[in-house]
């Protein structure tokens, strides 16, 4: 099981500002209704979005719980990032955090989601080249909230492997206009895939 969850609106925000005429909402959620068609359709995987309806709020806590719940072999996250940068991060839980009297996650699930996030950046590399600059791995603790909390709230309360993308800086012109577009979108929902399908893949020989 795979589950995806497209950020927003969410306790941290409503992903509903405007950003080189489009949201973060709306972006997270296209990229991932592709993704999830491409994973239902090339593989034997079961997928779950975090939710059905784009516009309904769910906590980040929630969006763990629907992940933990589906035992899933990654809660994976997607968001844009928003500042003076371009290009993609991925983001995993690389120490543990504190959230309403919470730790986590577990140091299991610190090391798995770290291997999570090598697969995802190995399979978005595969697939986009030269299309969006790569700005690596990092541990949540490098986030807003994250060096706040000591980890991302959703990572905190997850048991599953959780790895977080932000997939472009919204706030840049050529990243909004690469995600807008059909192709762009497209493009990111594939080269995520191959991520997810590099992971379950590891998965599988492990066991
Ligand atoms: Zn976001």
């Amino acid at each position: 099981m795979i589950v995806i969850d497209p950020g927003h609106p969410s306790e941290v925000n409503s992903g509903r500002a405007i950003q080189n005429g489009t949201t973060e909402l709306e972006m997270n959620w296209e990229v991932a209704e592709r993704l999830v068609k491409i994973l239902e359709s090339n593989s034997h995987l079961r997928v779950l979005k975090t939710r059905e309806v784009r516009d309904s709020f769910m906590s980040n806590k929630d969006r763990s719980a629907t992940a933990n719940k589906a035992s899933a072999t990654i809660f994976l996250r997607l968001h844009c990032d928003t500042g003076s940068g371009s290009g993609f991060t991925i983001y995993y839980p690389d120490r543990q955090g504190k959230k309403n009297g919470k730790t986590g996650p577990s140091q299991e699930i610190i090391k798995q989601s770290g291997e999570a996030a090598h697969f995802i950046h190995r399979g978005m590399c595969e697939k986009l080249g030269n299309c969006l600059k790569d700005n690596g791995i990092k541990g949540d603790s490098a986030t807003f909230v994250g060096g706040k909390q000591g980890a991302l709230t959703g990572s905190i309360f997850s048991e599953v492997p959780a790895v977080t993308v932000e997939m472009v800086f919204l706030s840049n012109k050529s990243d909004a206009e690469f995600i807008k577009c059909e192709k762009g979108k497209q493009s990111l929902a594939q080269a995520l895939a191959q991520g997810v399908f590099l992971w379950v893949r590891e998965k599988e020989i492990r066991k």
